[in-house]
């Protein structure tokens, strides 16, 4: 069967979804999106990731044109008419068609596309082994000048240090924020474990306010483990005892080295793995929406 794409309310085959040339989406990266994960039939985390959607298109003062729960049904339909038990699902508003020139409030209406796919951002082997991973120089954004908090189509800031991490051989790059301090990575949040307790950079870093972070925070206090979002500069990477990345697409996967430097006890660490066992448990089990 075709995979079909959702566009403003139609399903296209694949290879006929298309949208404009002077979509402002294109032209300007204007636009804000989200990725979610569909197990078993049923979207996990479904109204966090719709709600993060409508904050970020309200910060950038665009209107998506359906209401939350127009928006759910359009994902729900989409997924049935592709047949699709396990997805990934991408959703992105785009500005719409509009003239040459940057004025957003010119451009027709905002675009909806939704996108059900397949994802597997690592190996097997690397879940298993752990990541090789660097510290980035490109600097995440400045949250007064294009918020992290906000997904925005915008990803060159992520896109220049994904570029620094592969030409480096690296899987993943670490990325400071304008004061030295670790933010998260181009496109997952990070965690380290010290002394058996759990750290993770704040909000005020400037990051993604990852939905998987959350719920990683949740899953950790659950089990005991006291979890601390605190400022920490490259010198905690590196004297951490087991250091993690999390994101829809990685879910939780191990980091084996930061610049070449080995991380403590092995990898991937026993927080780590009883978080990733966790984790596979909560979304095997979920089965509502
Ligand atoms: N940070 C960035 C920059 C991201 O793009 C993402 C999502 N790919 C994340 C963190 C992780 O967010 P989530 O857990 O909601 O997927």
């Amino acid at each position: 069967m075709e995979p079909k794409v959702y566009i403003n309310g139609k399903l296209y085959p694949k290879e006929e979804a298309k949208v404009s040339v002077f979509d402002h989406g294109l032209l300007y990266g204007d636009g804000v999106f989200e990725g979610i994960r569909c197990y078993n039939g049923a979207v996990f985390k479904f109204s966090e990731h719709i709600d993060r959607l409508y904050d970020s298109a309200e910060a950038i003062d665009l209107e998506i044109g359906l209401t939350k729960d127009e928006l759910k049904d359009a994902v729900l339909d989409t997924l049935k008419a592709n047949n699709l038990n396990e997805s990934y699902i991408r959703l992105v508003v785009t500005r719409g068609v509009g003239k040459l020139g940057l004025d957003p409030f010119n451009c027709d209406a905002s675009q909806l596309i939704i996108i059900t796919d397949t994802i597997q951002l690592y190996s097997k082997e690397l879940y298993e082994k752990g990541l090789d991973t660097i510290i980035v120089h490109t600097i995440r954004n400045h949250p007064e000048a294009l918020n992290p908090t906000v997904k925005s189509m915008n990803y060159l800031n992520n896109i220049m240090a994904k570029i620094e991490c592969i030409k480096a051989g690296a899987a993943e790059g670490i990325m400071l924020n304008k004061d030295g301090y670790v933010a998260e990575c181009t496109g997952d949040n990070i965690f380290i474990v010290k002394d058996n307790e759990l750290f993770t950079p704040p909000v005020s870093a400037g990051i993604l306010i990852g939905i998987t972070r959350n719920v990683v925070i949740e899953l950790a206090k659950e089990a005991g483990i006291t979890v601390k979002e605190e400022q920490m500069i490259p010198d905690d990477l590196f004297n951490a005892d087991e250091c993690f990345l999390t994101g829809t697409a990685a879910e939780i996967i191990p980091v084996a080295r930061i610049d070449g430097r080995k991380i403590a006890t092995g990898n991937p660490g026993e927080i780590t793995l009883s978080l990733l066992k966790k984790y596979q448990e909560l979304t095997s089990a979920h089965s509502s929406v």
